[in-house]
């Protein structure tokens, strides 16, 4: 990430936020580290978060506050955070719109940037260039939330996803979610998962989401 930064003839010290979907340790691991060689602020709904240390809202482990006992000294992070909840706008270019979306995790969120309607999803949706995908159960899962949100997502006014796998779709993104809510109104499951990963492998498809 520093890189990247570096490579736009940008400085690292100039990176203000870094919003976090969600907690899942393959969004938030490093997180510690990019935030201490940026002073970037950590943003991430109240949901995704434990109190510790004084008054301060530190990442839950692994998306699944409440349910683990403590921290899991494993994962060796735990990073401060500012809270934040549906509705919010961050000063982030001409704005960006916090959208709770629970399900995926309880505190998952989307990250809406109003001027271009491009949507942050994190795994609440998944994109690759042509459709929209959606996740199997991991901790912290709520599939009745997750279908609410799913139908709530749909009536947004969005046309890039970039989610948090694959590479972004471009257009027609609350179309394309819409419609695959039509028509296919299953949550995918781990079962349907695993036995398409053969097919998946030999053709090489995207191996997140939910079978194309
Ligand atoms: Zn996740
Ligand atoms: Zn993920």
């Amino acid at each position: 990430m520093v890189r990247y930064i570096q490579s736009i003839g940008r400085k690292p010290e100039e990176l203000s936020h870094i919003l976090l979907t969600h907690s899942h340790p393959d969004h938030t691991g490093g997180v510690n580290h990019v935030a201490k060689m940026t002073h970037a602020e950590l943003i991430a709904h109240g949901d995704e978060t434990r109190l510790r240390r004084g008054n301060r809202l530190r990442l839950g482990d692994i998306g699944v506050s409440g349910v683990l006992p403590g921290i899991v000294p494993i994962l060796g992070r735990s990073p401060v955070v500012t809270p934040v909840q549906d509705g919010d706008v961050l000063p982030i270019g001409d704005g960006v719109r916090v959208v709770h979306t629970p399900g995926h995790t309880n505190g998952s969120v989307c990250f809406l940037d109003e001027s271009t309607k491009t949507l942050f999803s994190g795994d609440t949706i998944f994109s690759d260039s042509k459709r929209i995908s959606r996740s199997v159960a991991f901790p912290g899962y709520d599939a009745a939330a997750y279908r609410a949100s799913l139908e709530r997502l749909a009536g947004i006014d969005f046309l890039a996803v970039c989610g948090g796998h694959g590479s972004p779709l471009l257009e027609g993104g609350a179309d394309v979610l819409a419609d695959l809510l039509a028509t296919r109104p299953d949550l995918p499951t781990w079962s349907h998962f695993i036995k398409s990963m053969p097919r998946r492998l030999r053709r090489s498809l995207p191996l997140t989401g939910e079978d194309p």
